[in-house]
């Protein structure tokens, strides 16, 4: 149950006491402009006043993207809806990409030394060519958990370690397990350390942005402040209902509200998106994300319905592109023979990740004559999937494997009869081949009828709040444009 709670749009606290440190000079300069105020004749008070007045107007004008921290109200189909939207303002750090990196907790500063590591180092090999102790290194992992995690680190993590003298006896060594969690190693006696692991709980804040495309959707992205990766989760969500490659319109837009993650009042990275609203060619979609106890959340419009389809359309990571399409009279390239293509091929660097295109389990993974090394999914409905000229297999994804969708089964490549590299894919129901790119898709699962209530209680709000930010915006954009044709008339 506090699983759901997640949901719950609770106001984040800001840093509103910024202003009161001002405070007092502030006071001492209205204190003199009130003493000059009082000195001047009625005319040139009223130029000053004017003079002002077009000053705040200047300054004060609202700007787009700025936070909503006053509770908005507004008429939505009739009724009045009271909305207290205490959303906190996008951090400068959001924009530059080093923020998203995972900040450690330690800096170079604070210790005497800060270890990275390397493709194919080991533990022992970081001792020795850092000059630690490498009798330390042996008590230290005699600890079960520090073993664990110190001999597991992967390349580009760091230790950060303290000695307590020139031979490089360990006082103390710190390990960032993950952005929540730190190994913290001390010594407390000769050869004798305690092993401890810290846990510093994130602050889940909530964020917005709304975005009009202009030219794409990543630079759009971009201008509301969001990142790279939090556009690609967006249009992941959208996938489904809208052709991103291709039907992407000038003046599409879209609303998102998502969850930042911070840690000791420090930005670390965005979170997941909890709902957003997509305006593409005019037509409106709302996705909203619920978690129930047997999953860690899926994507729902507000009717209840998944924004999945039981299948993927294109079964292969970052933009396919098509190089050939089903076509069962089709010219065979190799063969010089008309063979019909019962399947889509689709180009990509070398090793893309090839994708379960639906939730099934694996029927046939090998070597399959003329389509090369092969991987065959079997599904509910009647539905198999195929995959061809793989250049290898996941090495986890064996024959019998059951896989979800998205997930990688095979890379990219040329293996079997081909001109060059590709994946074929084929899709089939009830034995028969079917066009893989329109085929009607089966939906995937809908909201299970006795999570309504509760999904009703984070959809209505969030639904309201997109709207909110998306109307602020609209009126902000509109008078932006209409006070700047003012000011080209007043020329
Ligand atoms: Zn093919």
């Amino acid at each position: 149950m506090p699983n759901k709670l997640r949901h719950d749009y609770k106001p984040q606290p800001q840093a509103k006491d910024l202003k009161s440190s001002s405070r007092s000079s502030v006071t001492q300069f209205f204190n003199k402009v009130a003493n000059f105020w009082s000195a001047q004749t009625h005319a040139v008070r009223g130029i000053l006043g004017l003079s002002l007045l077009s000053i705040i107007c200047i300054f004060a004008w609202p700007e787009k993207n700025e936070a909503l921290d006053v509770p908005l109200s507004l008429v939505s189909n009739g009724q009045e809806v009271n909305l207290e939207l205490d959303l906190p303002t996008r951090s400068e750090s959001e924009d530059t990409p080093e923020a998203l990196q995972v900040t450690q907790n330690y800096s170079a500063t604070e210790t005497d030394l800060l270890i990275k590591v390397k493709s194919g180092d080991t533990l022992g090999e970081l001792f020795t060519k850092n000059n630690l102790s490498y009798s330390d290194m042996l008590s230290i992992i005699e600890n079960e958990e520090a073993k664990k995690y110190l001999t597991r680190m992967k390349p580009g993590e760091q230790i950060a370690v303290n000695t307590s003298d020139d031979k490089g006896h360990i006082q103390t060594l710190n390990y960032e397990i993950d952005v929540e969690n730190t190994l913290v190693i001390e010594r407390y006696a000769e050869n004798k350390f305690s092993t401890e692991i810290k846990t510093t709980p994130l602050d889940v804040r909530t964020a917005y942005a709304h975005g009009v495309i202009k030219d794409s959707l990543f630079l759009a992205g971009k201008d509301a402040g969001l990142s790279d990766s939090l556009v690609m989760n967006l249009a992941g969500i959208f996938q489904w209902d809208i052709d991103f490659v291709s039907n992407i319109r000038k003046n599409d837009s879209f609303t998102v509200i998502y969850e930042q993650l911070w840690r000791d009042g420090e930005y670390l990275k965005n979170g997941k998106i909890l709902g957003a609203e997509f305006i593409n060619d005019g037509d409106v979609f709302h996705a909203i994300r619920f978690v129930d106890e047997n999953d860690d959340g899926n994507y729902y419009s507000p009717d209840g319905k998944s924004m999945k389809k039981a299948f993927l359309r294109a079964p292969i990571a970052f933009s396919p592109r098509v190089t050939s399409s089903f076509n069962p009279k089709r010219f065979h390239p190799v063969l010089k023979t008309t063979r019909p293509h019962r399947g889509v091929d689709y180009g990509g660097p070398m090793n893309t990740p090839i994708l379960a295109a639906g939730d099934g389990k694996v029927i046939f993974r090998g070597r399959k004559g003329s389509y090369g090394n092969t991987v065959i999914l079997q599904h509910g409905g009647n539905i198999t999937t195929l995959y061809a000229h793989l250049n290898k297999f996941n090495g986890k994804v064996k024959s019998g494997s059951r896989v979800k969708q998205g997930q990688t089964i095979g890379y990219l490549g040329r293996t079997g009869r081909v001109t060059g590299k590709h994946l074929h894919y084929e899709y089939r129901l009830n034995g028969v081949h079917r066009n893989p790119r329109t085929v009607k898709l089966p939906n995937a699962k809908p909201l299970p009828q006795k999570y309504k209530t509760d999904f009703e209680k984070i959809m209505k709000p969030l639904l309201a709040q997109l709207d909110v930010i998306k109307r602020a915006n609209v009126i902000n954009a509109e008078n932006v444009s209409s006070t700047s044709s003012n000011s080209a008339s007043a020329q």
